[in-house]
Formats: C-alpha cells, sequence, structure tokens
C-alpha cells in the first residue's frame, strides 16, 4: 500500500466518470474541504484490511500532532504499478474509513472509490506537509520489480516520459532547451545537461555573492551520520519513513534530509563565545527524501534536493537586528528576479508550543518590526507556528500567476536545548543560542522548475546558458566571426559560433529557438567597417556597434545581473 499524506489548506475534487469495473455510487459529484490532513491511498495487490488500519492510525497520529481537524480518505491509483482487484481495494478503503471514525476524533471524509476524478491541492507550506510512506509489500509489486530488474537495460537511456505536457511546462522547456532529464535508473532525481548546470552554477554564484555581503560563511557536511544523530534531532521519531538509510558496521547510518544537524555538529567542535556570534552559515550540499516513486514528477517533486540553505546562530540579543537584515537579502534576491512576493507569519499556536510565553511574544515582535521595517506587507498567520517556534514564508508569484511557497525564516528555541549548545556570554556564563533557520530561493531544483516557466525559457541574459551565438552571412566572413568569437570568449562570455554553411535565415531561426538572447550578424558590411550588427531574441536589430561597445555593455548587463536585455 501507498499513502501520499498531505496537510492541505484545500482539496477539492469533481467526478468525471466511473472509470473501475467496480465503483462507489456517490450524490454529491463536487466537493471542497478545508484544512485537512488528505490520505491519498494506493492499495496494492494483496494489501490487507491490517495494512490500511496501520496507515490510518500513523496519519491519525500525525493530524492529532498539527491539530488538524479533519481526515479525507482519497483513492488515488497513480502512486503504485501493481494495484489490488477493484472489488478487493474497495473492501480495504472501507474498513479503513470504519477504523478512522473509530480512532480520529475529528471529522473522517473520503471521495468516492472508482472514479475518475478531476483533484485540485493547495498543500501548505511547512517541510512536513507532504510524506509519501508504503505498508506491506505487494505480490505484484515484488514480481514486477524482478522482471524490471531483469528488463533494466542500459544500452539505451530509458528518459522519464515527459511527452504530452502543456508546452509551458518546465520539463516541456527543458527538454527543448536540453537542461536536464529524469531517468528511470534514479527515480525523483535529476540529471543536469551542460546548458541546466549552468543555471543552476549561476544561481549558487549570485547567492554566494550575496553570502560574502552579509557576512556568511559556507560549509559542507557528510551526506551520511550514524542514526544516533537523527534520534537526537528528532528525525528519527518524525521523519524515518522518508530518510534512506544504509547498513554500516557501527550500525545503520541514515543520509541527510536535512542540514540542520550536522551544521550543529561544526558549531559544536568548539567553545563559543558571544563576540563570534552571530555565526551565519550556509550551505548547498544535496538532501535526500524518499518518496514514492508514483508521486514524483518533473523538479517539483523529487528524492535528491539542494537547498541555499543556511543557519544563523545569534543571542537573543541580536534577533531583531538579525531579522531586519535577512529580510532585506530575501528583498535583494527576489528583486533580482523580478517576483513578486507575499511574506506570511506564523504565530504561536497556544495549545502547541514550547518554551516561555514572554520569548514568543518578544520574537514575534522582533519578526513583524523587521517586515515592517522593510516595507513588507504580510498576511498574519495566528496560530499556525511549528511548536518550536515563529516563522515567515514567503510565496512568490510567477509571470504565469502562480503562487510558490520558496523562503522559509523559521526561528528554533528546540534544536539548539536538543543538541545543548552554548556560548559563553558577556557575564562569563553559558547560554543557550537561538537558531535560525532559512532557505530564500527553497529548493534549487524546483526554484529553476519555477524559473524554467516564469520566463519561459527566455532567461535573463546572466542567466542564459548560451548568451552570444556569432553568425557568419557568407563563407567569406567566417574568418571576421572567428576573431569577434573569440573576443567574446576573452571577455568570458558564454558564446557560440555558427559559421555553418547554413542560411543565415537558418542560423537566426535555430538560436531563437534556443531562446539566445544575443545574436550577431557579420556580413561583408561589418567585416569592412569592423563593426558588429546586433540582434536581440524578438528580432529587433542594432547596427555599426564595435565589440569593445557590445562588451561593455552587455558585460555590465550580465555583472548586475539585469533583467532586461541593453539591446
Ligand atoms: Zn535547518
Amino acid at each position: 500500500m501507498k499513502i501520499l499524506q498531505l496537510d492541505v489548506n484545500s482539496i477539492s475534487y469533481r467526478l468525471i466518470k466511473p472509470e473501475a469495473s467496480v465503483y462507489e455510487e456517490s450524490g454529491e459529484k463536487e466537493r471542497k474541504i478545508s484544512n485537512a490532513l488528505v490520505m491519498l491511498t494506493s492499495v496494492e495487490a494483496g494489501d490487507t484490511a491490517r495494512m490500511g488500519e496501520e496507515a490510518v492510525d500513523s496519519s491519525v497520529v500525525f493530524a492529532k500532532k498539527q491539530k488538524i481537524g479533519t481526515l479525507v480518505i482519497y483513492p488515488f491509483a497513480h502512486l503504485s504499478g501493481s494495484l489490488e482487484q477493484p472489488d478487493k481495494a474497495m473492501e480495504v478503503l472501507k474498513a479503513m474509513r470504519e477504523h478512522a471514525k473509530k480512532v480520529f476524533d475529528g471529522k473522517v471524509e473520503h471521495a468516492p472509490f472508482g472514479w475518475n476524478k478531476q483533484l485540485s491541492l493547495e498543500i501548505k507550506g511547512h517541510p512536513l506537509a507532504e510524506m509519501s510512506r508504503s505498508y506491506g509489500s505487494a505480490k505484484g509489486a515484488k514480481r514486477v520489480e524482478k522482471d524490471e530488474r531483469r528488463k533494466l537495460d542500459l544500452s539505451i537511456v530509458k528518459k522519464s516520459d515527459w511527452s504530452g505536457l502543456p508546452e509551458t511546462d518546465h520539463r516541456t522547456i527543458g527538454e527543448q532547451l536540453n537542461l536536464y532529464s529524469g531517468q528511470e535508473i534514479s527515480p525523483g532525481m535529476t540529471y543536469w545537461h551542460p546548458e541546466g548546470w549552468i543555471i543552476y552554477q549561476e544561481l549558487v554564484r549570485f547567492m554566494r555573492e550575496k553570502y560574502y555581503d552579509y557576512g556568511y560563511e559556507e560549509i559542507s557536511t557528510p551526506a551520511l551520520a550514524n542514526v544516533a544523530l537523527w534520534h537526537v534531532s528528532g528525525h528519527y521519531d518524525h521523519y524515518k519513513d522518508n530518510m534512506f538509510m544504509v547498513g554500516y558496521e557501527s550500525g545503520d547510518m541514515g543520509i541527510k534530509p536535512m542540514n540542520c544537524p550536522s551544521t550543529i555538529m561544526i558549531y559544536k567542535t568548539r567553545k563559543r563565545s558571544y563576540k563570534e556570534l552571530p555565526w551565519r552559515s550556509a550551505i548547498f550540499d544535496k538532501l535526500y527524501r524518499k518518496e514514492v516513486s508514483g508521486s514524483l514528477g518533473g523538479l517539483f517533486r523529487v528524492q535528491e534536493l539542494t537547498q541555499d540553505d543556511g543557519h544563523i546562530f545569534i543571542t537573543e540579543d541580536q534577533l531583531d537586528g538579525e531579522m531586519v537584515s535577512l529580510l532585506r537579502l530575501v528583498k535583494e534576491v527576489y528583486g533580482t528576479f523580478g517576483l513578486k512576493y507575499t511574506p506570511k507569519l506564523s504565530t504561536r499556536d497556544p495549545n502547541n508550543f514550547m518554551g516561555d510565553v514572554g520569548l514568543w511574544d518578544k520574537a514575534t515582535d522582533a519578526l513583524k518590526h523587521a517586515l515592517e521595517k522593510n516595507g513588507m506587507k504580510y498576511e498574519l498567520k495566528e496560530g499556525d507556528a511549528a511548536f518550536y517556534g515563529p516563522k515567515i514564508d514567503f510565496d512568490v508569484t510567477d509571470s504565469q500567476g502562480r503562487a510558490w511557497q520558496c523562503a522559509t525564516i523559521q526561528l528554533d528555541y528546540q534544536l539548539p536545548l536538543r543538541f545543548k549548545l552554548a556560548y559563553t556570554g558577556e557575564d562569563g556564563r553559558e547560554h543557550t543560542p537561538i537558531m535560525i533557520h532559512r532557505a530564500i530561493l527553497g529548493s534549487l531544483e524546483r526554484f529553476i522548475g519555477v524559473m524554467v516557466e516564469h520566463y519561459q525559457g527566455k532567461f535573463p541574459t546572466w542567466l542564459a546558458p548560451v548568451q552570444v551565438v556569432v553568425m557568419s552571412i557568407g563563407e567569406g566572413n567566417a574568418k571576421y566571426a572567428g576573431e569577434v568569437y573569440e573576443q567574446l570568449r576573452k571577455a568570458r562570455m558564454r558564446v557560440r559560433v555558427d559559421d555553418s554553411g547554413r542560411t543565415l535565415e537558418y542560423k537566426i531561426r535555430d538560436a531563437q529557438m534556443r531562446k539566445v538572447p544575443y545574436m550577431i550578424v557579420l556580413g561583408n558590411r561589418e567585416q569592412e567597417s569592423k563593426k558588429i550588427t546586433v540582434r536581440d531574441r524578438s528580432g529587433k536589430q542594432k547596427q555599426g556597434l564595435t565589440v569593445e561597445e557590445f562588451v561593455e555593455t552587455v558585460g555590465k548587463e550580465i555583472s548586475e545581473r539585469k533583467p532586461e536585455q541593453a539591446y
């Protein structure tokens, strides 16, 4: 049995037509349910009612902890390739509903079985809002898996099937521009092709420059750590099902799903004084989070990801100033991409929090103050904070009008206690620092997916995999094209030369398909005057420029990461 558990602001569905040979009648054709924990459920061959009940129990524990009042059991065939017979699957689902009604004090809802439904979900932003689990081992699945293994023929690459998607989808564009691929041998992980890796590296470079300005220090930590670490951090209790585990002689090791615990281990390598705080650490390591394979797709739902992650350790007195500067950084970063954003401030849940109320109030005030000081209008989400501290989430709106949760700034009073972190204060005594978890782009994979759709592949020049194509009109212009190409290469531009025997129209169309920002067209006139003609993606042309002028203007456009093209 495969379960994808989602903590949602809302779920709505519409019944289209019966799909399975066995299906449930339903009076209502459309439903919308707010604030619920949704169990998308695939019943697999050989699953028992007992497994279903076990899955319900686990979701009920989560719902109680997160104070969610409604549980929705939703039959969802897409999580598995070896489904149970419809009549048997329906029995298991019915048993799950009955059991849920017995063990859950809130409302239990379900969607009818056997229908083709249109589903839409608004999933909450917190890191535990999406979790996948599997129960038992389907009889069918085992057999299929064995066959698959034998069949896995590596003589040809089996790419993820991204056909039939909308033209605006990042997978379609990614394929057209040859940015990345998914492959069956690494589900939910990204093969970055040279062009896509340029975008990735440019984003990292951009953040590194900001980190330099804002006084961060970059670190890197091992992917694997003994489970002891995950016990102390609490991941073992709360997140084990989503972790990849590896056996080793000194006991099991977990592959890191988050950077916080290992960052803490660096903090703890020596004594710290208040004089060294704030300690702003940044980290770009790869993280692994196990999800059921059917729920994966493109760059948005992955198992391997990198965050522009960072952890700041501060004294209580530093909270105010640190938050003001952190939000300024967020503003600068999103400003570069021309992204609109909405900050959402989540405050203390009076029924579920740890620590001192006065401290919480002070922290919340500091966050409000920092938002106001940066002129950011925010939404207040009262009682929405996790038990360990208030937070600010940023929803970013792309050019298609869709909102994506990217940045998170989370105050944490809990992990420093669990790990017994300390610094020596001005008074010579030991104090516990506050920890701030923060990511601005969020996961680089997802952010790149969002950016690919936001720009529809027409990246600003600083992000474009190829920035300039130099084209010769006639064969006699090839040498001059080569000289111009060399000059641009020396200026460290990402430039290609097209001196093929093809027609100019063809060369232009080819560069336009690749969405290259600048084309430099060179014919006899340019060659004789030692000038260049520049053409942009939309076809606008400018004649009579020198290479030096172009290098200076476009060089500035790139180094300043301007959103608009200079020519
Ligand atoms: Zn963290």
